[in-house]
């Protein structure tokens, strides 16, 4: 793992370089879906103390396993499943709808803890990618900012998978533009959106061209991912 984080902050590194930004304004998620605890620790143990699951029921799960840990939800949440996630300090980066922010808001304001969250946008207008679309976005943003137990942090995205022979990065970065031209457009009304999650393995360069201050890194830290969650149960 400390050879694949280096080279992973070599990238980070040089395309900060390329574009007149520190390397500091970047945080690095660790993307340990599928990956047992023991990977998950060892990532923070080498410094990479932001880690993040797709899934609430692995993301809970393996909480109490990986201390020092802060904890992203980079998947889908169903409203069922709110419940489970307030109080853990987990930013969601995943709301991508009005009643997904009612049931956040209620929750939260239930236990009275905020609730930390950014708004995902289906930038690319993917049918299989969840986020709201980005007409829609304003509304959006004006009704999460006035919720009094969420504090709405920035944009997220994930951009189609690149045709077939086109080079990822090339085909994400205007997918990335487009997310920053929104952040940009709104933060005179909303100066809380100081959070553009945005890039992966295959195109943190082009994300941090763009302007990203955290990138979601799995693959490249971790290689390929199990084909299914891990459980509790599994050997640890
Ligand atoms: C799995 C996942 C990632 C990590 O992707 P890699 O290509 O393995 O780096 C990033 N973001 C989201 C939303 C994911 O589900």
């Amino acid at each position: 793992m400390q050879a694949a984080l280096d080279q992973v902050r070599r990238r980070l590194d040089v395309a900060c370089q390329r574009v007149g930004r520190s390397p500091h304004e970047v945080t690095l998620v660790a993307v340990t879906k599928t990956h047992p605890p023991r990977l998950a620790r060892a990532a923070v143990a080498a410094g990479v103390v932001d880690l993040g699951e797709n899934r609430v029921q692995e993301l809970t799960a393996k909480i109490g396993h990986v201390p020092g840990a802060r904890w992203h939800l980079i998947g889908p949440l169903q409203r069922n499943k709110v419940r489970d996630l307030i109080g853990r300090e987990v930013l969601v980066h995943t709301v991508d709808r009005a009643s997904l922010v009612d049931a956040l808001d209620r929750r939260a304001a239930a236990v009275g803890a905020v609730q930390r969250v950014l708004i995902q946008v289906n930038v690319g207008r993917d049918p299989a990618k969840a986020g709201c679309d980005l007409t829609e976005l304003d509304a959006l943003v004006s009704y999460a900012a006035a919720r009094g137990n969420l504090a709405l942090e920035g944009l997220m995205t994930m951009p189609p998978l690149p045709p077939p022979g086109v080079d990822p990065a090339t085909a994400a970065q205007p997918h990335f533009a487009a997310l920053r031209a929104a952040r940009d457009r709104l933060v005179p009304a909303y100066p809380q959106l100081t959070t553009l999650s945005m890039g992966m393995s295959a195109d943190l360069e082009a994300a941090v061209a763009e302007g990203a201050t955290m990138v979601r890194i799995g693959t490249a830290l971790f290689g390929p991912r199990g084909d299914g969650p891990w459980r509790a149960e599994e050997a640890r």
